[in-house]
């Protein structure tokens, strides 16, 4: 049984190949979805390059958004026609998915990369009989995508073209405005560092913004600044020139800041981070994955300012909350996500990725 559909595959480190395969139809609690598009984030390129352990064949993409074709039993608070945002998986079971804390799933990283869903089986099968794995409980690089209700969140948009805009909310965009609206929570008025602005520094600013930061410090590379500044930097820092802490502490009267993210993906950034915080500031890693390990001097960076250093994944966000949230700030203008696309066709999926690696294009976004 089953639809055949077409599906980028990962079947080799660094290389992606469309086939044919062939889609189960949804079980208990699952939802297919024809797919409108699919965001790019850079973990994606951590499957396709293997900077994480994942096995192949596998479909990647995890910012997938479309229309619900069917629902299997039990699906509650979703129907066919439904336009819908995918986002992370989450087994429901464990003591963090009880307590509406899903980014803390005991099952997480393997729901996220391996493979499989939350039952230990998969929905797709290749044309040689072999099933294939699907990457965070969706798989999104693929016309169809089967994924569990609960990281299906219906969103009320008007046409398929103003969903297609909405992707980088499933992943990116909730990762970097949950650090600082879920995880920080900082009162009006406090002040923000945000090292790397990619999407998810970009949604950070915009979020630190929404939440009344006032000094916003956006510490960029290359690219990046223009879109800070635009979004709400107050200040912003080029992160290769100079003693950047120094220039934290000047731009905050000498104190630090309250709060800071790491979302560049750079360990000597971290250590920037803990060196340019205020007395029980809170230090928010996202961005830092793999073994890497930090060298911490642990009484004045960590004890004697009594600073709070912690990880936050996707945004400690619970999505059928936070989802819509977001989409009410982007209808608001609060939250210009849409400004950070680069649309592209399916079949150009090999030049998007390339694009997201180089970091050319902040958000690439592609269109089925
Ligand atoms: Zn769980
Ligand atoms: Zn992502």
């Amino acid at each position: 049984m089953g639809k055949q559909i077409k599906a980028a595959v990962i079947r080799e480190k660094g290389k992606v190949g469309f086939e044919t395969v062939t889609i189960a139809e949804p079980k208990a609690n699952e939802v297919l979805v024809r797919l409108v598009a699919s965001g790019i984030c850079h973990t994606d390129i951590a499957v396709l390059e293997q900077f994480l352990p994942v096995q192949y064949p596998m479909v990647a993409g995890h910012e997938g958004v479309g229309v619900i074709e069917s629902v299997g039993p039990g699906v509650t608070d979703l129907a066919a026609g439904d336009r819908v945002i995918m986002t992370f998986p989450s087994c429901g079971v464990c003591d963090s998915c009880k307590n509406s804390h899903p980014y803390a799933c005991e099952e997480n990283f393997r729901l996220f990369f391996g493979g499989d869903y939350a039952d230990g089986t998969r929905r797709l099968t290749g044309a040689d009989g072999v099933e294939i794995g699907i990457m965070f409980g969706q798989g999104s690089f693929a016309t169809h995508a089967i994924a569990n209700q609960r990281n299906t969140i219906k969103v009320d948009v008007d046409s398929d073209e103003a969903l297609a805009k909405l992707c980088s909310i499933g992943c990116g965009i909730q990762t970097g405005a949950g650090a600082v609206l879920n995880r920080m929570d900082p009162r009006p008025g406090s002040t923000i560092a945000i090292f790397g602005v990619g999407a998810v520094g970009l949604a950070a600013v915009m979020a630190a913004k929404i939440a009344g930061c006032s000094t916003i410090i956006a510490v960029h590379g290359r690219r990046g600044r223009d879109l800070a500044v635009e979004f709400g930097a107050t200040h912003t820092i080029n992160g290769r020139d100079g003693d950047v802490s120094a220039k934290i502490k000047e731009i905050t009267g000498g104190k630090g800041v309250q709060y800071a993210l790491e979302c560049a993906g750079s360990l000597d950034m971290v250590t920037t981070m803990l060196d340019s915080m205020a007395k029980e500031g809170t230090a928010i890693l996202v961005s830092v994955t793999a073994d890497a390990e930090l060298p911490i001097r642990l009484e004045p960076q960590i004890m004697n300012p009594s600073l709070t250093l912690a990880g936050a994944v996707e945004g400690c966000s619970n999505p059928k909350v936070f989802i819509p949230e977001l989409v009410k700030f982007y209808n608001e203008g609060k939250l210009p996500v849409d400004k950070l696309n680069k649309f592209y066709k399916f079949d150009e999926i090999n030049e998007a990725l390339q694009d997201c690696h180089e970091g050319k294009v902040v958000k690439p976004i592609l269109v089925f």
